[in-house]
């Protein structure tokens, strides 16, 4: 393995995982959900590989979906994308943000992240031979330090590398915080590249604003979602990126070499879901916040102290509050210790040792699964 990668390792979801293949432990440590998505876009890909939507699609996406992304786009945001040219369809939203970061960094340059940061960020800025330059949310509220972010902008900075509603933290980005972004990303001339795969998963009342819809913004950001969390399909890895032409056509040149193109019958059940009624959106969102709530008031009777989730499938917790110093250690002697999978959030975090107790614990299971997890975690 190349030099620069070696840091990388085994993912912490691959460990957690697998640690919870081992003891049988409920596994609340890697975001997926434990029950399928709406049945109509199940049927519509069955459907698909019937009728024989089984071959290469075209590299820039099936048709079909891409429409569906440029439609979804103006329904929900008012955003104005051509499906001909400025939608990219992708192998989930991992391979759009390495697609972007590859088409965007020159060696050296500095990709300015939210930190923690989802995993794959620094090792796709490290493939693109960039810097990631961290700009910390802290706990109990994880809001954005606009003058930290301003001071982590330098004359290598090429990139704004934002993710919101923000994994692992569950925080959902302000209107303030976000037009504070936008204002310094047009200052400086910087690209934005804005994950956006928890879009549709905020509560209480929290809504998700695309960074694409600010003044000076929609000209220099890559927009990038997915299916796999709105419809529980975390497996068929539809990903999307929106863009003016010219960045399509860059992030394109670069795509086109890590797959080329991939999950044909997918494409067009993912169409058929971006399509649902709103009511069904709201569904989907109002399970998963009684997850949340059941797992949240879980934590806090086991004594923990709990960061409430605004949206995406995670809330966390400080172990400090129960005694505990490591988060690592604390996460592996968990299955054996109560039988739960947790994951330590101090590996998205460019400063480990400033977040070593903060924990993070997935509520994309089950009612009966999150009650059971909140029985086992009342006897740490
Ligand atoms: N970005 C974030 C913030 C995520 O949490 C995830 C999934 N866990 C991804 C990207 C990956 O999305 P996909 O499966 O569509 O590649
Ligand atoms: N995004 C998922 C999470 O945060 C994990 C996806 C993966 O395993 N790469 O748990």
């Amino acid at each position: 393995l190349v030099e620069r990668m070696r840091g990388f390792g085994t993912t912490v979801f691959a460990e957690m995982s697998l640690l919870a293949a081992r003891t049988g432990a409920l596994n609340l440590g890697q975001g997926f959900p434990d029950t399928d998505g709406p049945p109509e876009v199940l049927e519509e890909a069955q459907r698909a590989i019937r009728d024989g939507v089984n071959q290469y699609p075209p590299g820039t996406g099936h048709v079909v979906l891409r429409e569906a992304v440029a439609r979804h786009q103006q329904e929900w945001y008012g955003l104005t994308y051509d499906p001909a040219t400025e939608v990219l369809i992708t192998t989930g939203a991992t391979e759009g943000v390495s697609a972007a970061l590859l088409a965007l960094c020159e060696t050296g340059d500095e990709v300015v992240a939210l930190d923690p940061t989802y995993d794959s960020y620094a090792a796709a800025a490290t493939m693109a031979r960039a810097v990631l330059r961290p700009v910390t949310l802290r706990p109990p509220d994880f809001a954005l330090d606009l003058d930290a972010l301003r001071a982590a902008i330098t004359p290598r900075t090429r990139v704004l590398l934002v993710n919101s509603p923000h994994n692992p933290t569950g925080r959902v980005l302000t209107e303030a915080e976000l037009a504070g972004i936008a204002a310094l990303a047009v200052e400086h001339d910087l690209w934005v590249v804005c994950d956006e795969v928890y879009e549709h998963l905020t509560f209480d009342g929290h809504v998700h604003r695309p960074l694409a819809g600010f003044p000076g913004m929609r000209e220099r950001t890559v927009l990038v979602s997915s299916a796999g969390k709105t419809f529980n399909v975390t497996g068929w890895k539809i990903g999307w990126v929106c863009a003016p032409p010219a960045l399509v056509t860059a992030v394109n040149a670069t795509k086109q070499f890590l797959t080329f193109s991939g999950g044909a019958p997918f494409q067009p059940a993912v169409a058929l879901g971006l399509g649902l009624p709103r009511e069904r959106f709201a569904e989907i969102r109002d399970r998963l916040q009684a997850g949340r709530d059941l797992l949240t008031e879980g934590l806090r009777r086991a004594g923990l102290e709990v960061f409430g989730a605004q949206g995406t499938y995670f809330v966390n917790v400080d172990i400090a509050s129960i005694g505990e110093t490591d988060g690592i250690a604390f996460c592996r002697g968990l299955p054996d210790r109560v039988g739960v999978v947790a994951v330590p959030t101090q590996v998205f975090h460019a400063d480990p040792a400033s977040a070593a107790t903060l924990v993070r614990f997935a509520f994309c299971k089950r009612p009966e699964v999150l009650a059971e997890a909140a029985e086992r975690l009342a006897r740490l």
